[in-house]
């Protein structure tokens, strides 16, 4: 689950990590009151507006601006509440911006220059431990960096029976190029910062730039912060800061009836039972010369009900020619998901107007052929995995 960056600052927060402050807003009035209580709270007198979607590189597609006074606030925050925020991580048609973070400008003059570093914790899954992941080139895109100069990102992997060690935090900070005030400073941030990202059950926290100030403070300026769905069961909290608006609705309407949904960019939608065989019936379908147009796993009960609120998910990507079904009978019975089939195909009347193709293996699968071939309707059956894929490539053809 992603958080915007509003959420993943409070989270770190909640840690003891540094981060820049800032207020949500979301109309231009509610900007200026966030505005006027920062400067009471921290002095400034310059502001950040920052679009909050779910999506970075806002700051290219014009969705992070600095205002030097109340008016600029009020102008910039009314501007980018409501716009349609496009950048090199969002669709084409970009995402439509509810709420800002009005934040405290962070890069002030001062003693020395403010520096930008990049630094996640993630999980290598090579080694099965988690890393983390800098550089002293910040604010920049890492993927770029990564191509061009893989040099200068470095890996710290902690070992999960001692945790992070006290030297390890102080290498980050060495190979950062880091002394003195902001030395310390690095050190304690990447400690909270790890025990953040382990206490909270996250995925990934990428925070880019994490600065340096002219005062040598360290902290959080941008946080991604992504929480494993499979621990939000005992973490409440961040559940509860889920935004529908940024998810893909079909995914969202799949989970409310407990589908394993995932929207995919192809034409071909399945429907499978087990994440093995759907991976599997996706690498079917490309080979059929087909493009999967989701991942779908209806999980054991594939019985009428379910197989048709799948029919409906699938269905509402607008992309999808042919549906293909591979469903392995084990403790579901072939003929039981095949009467399913056809039982939902009916009760959805005319609403399936693409081919669909099923193979059911495992328990009664003759039998379940033979209540598809006998149904009428305009469903391919299919015994072996290389039927179906000869069976998409004849739909699609
Ligand atoms: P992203 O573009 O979605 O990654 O959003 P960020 O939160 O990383 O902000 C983009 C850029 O805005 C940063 O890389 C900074 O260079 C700049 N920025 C962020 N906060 C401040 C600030 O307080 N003052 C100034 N002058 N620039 C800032
Ligand atoms: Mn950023």
């Amino acid at each position: 689950m992603n958080l915007h960056e509003y959420q993943g600052k409070e989270i770190l927060a909640s840690f003891g990590v540094r981060v820049q402050r800032g207020i949500v807003a979301h109309n231009a009035k509610e900007a200026v009151d966030a505005a006027k209580q920062l400067t009471q709270e921290t002095g400034t007198s310059w502001h950040v507006i920052k679009a909050q979607i779910h999506a970075g590189g806002r700051g290219k597609g014009g969705g992070v601006k600095l205002a030097k006074n109340l008016q600029e606030v009020e102008s910039i925050a009314g501007s980018i509440i409501g716009m349609n925020l496009i950048t090199p991580q969002t669709s084409a048609t970009g995402k439509k911006v509810h709420q800002v973070l009005v934040a405290e400008d962070v890069y002030y003059p001062g003693d020395s220059e403010p520096n930008e570093f990049y630094m996640s914790v993630l999980l290598n899954r090579s080694t099965g431990r988690n890393m983390i992941m800098y550089s002293t080139e910040g604010g920049m895109d890492i993927e770029q960096v990564a191509e061009e100069t893989p040099h200068l990102i470095f890996t710290e992997e902690i070992d999960p029976s001692t945790g992070l060690l006290p030297f390890q935090a102080r290498k980050v900070a060495f190979n950062l190029g880091l002394s003195g005030a902001a030395f310390k400073e690095m050190t304690r941030f990447v400690s909270a910062l790890y025990k953040a990202y382990v206490e909270s059950d996250a995925n990934l926290f990428e925070i880019n730039p994490v600065l340096k100030t002219s005062d040598d403070k360290v902290m959080a300026v941008d946080a991604k912060v992504s929480i494993d769905d499979n621990a939000l069961f005992r973490r409440k909290q961040y559940a509860e800061m889920r935004d529908l608006r940024e998810e893909s609705p079909i995914e969202v309407e799949a989970r409310a009836v407990g589908l394993n949904y995932v929207d995919l960019d192809g034409n071909v939608g399945c429907m499978v039972n087990g994440a093995g065989l759907a991976m599997a019936t996706m690498d079917l379908i490309k080979m059929a010369g087909g493009e999967p147009a989701n991942f779908l796993d209806v999980g054991g009960t594939a019985d009428a009900k379910r197989v048709e609120e799948a029919f409906r998910i699938i269905l509402k990507d607008p992309a999808v020619k042919a549906i293909l079904i591979n469903i392995f009978g084990g403790i579901v019975r072939c003929d039981r998901v095949a009467q399913g089939v056809v039982d939902a195909y009916k009760n959805m009347g005319d609403a399936i107007k693409v081919p669909i193709i099923v193979r059911l293996q495992g328990t009664n699968a003759e039998l379940a052929k033979e209540i598809i071939d006998n149904s009428g309707l305009a469903v391919h059956s299919a015994v072996q995995f290389q039927e179906a894929a000869d069976k998409v490539k004849e739909v699609l053809a």
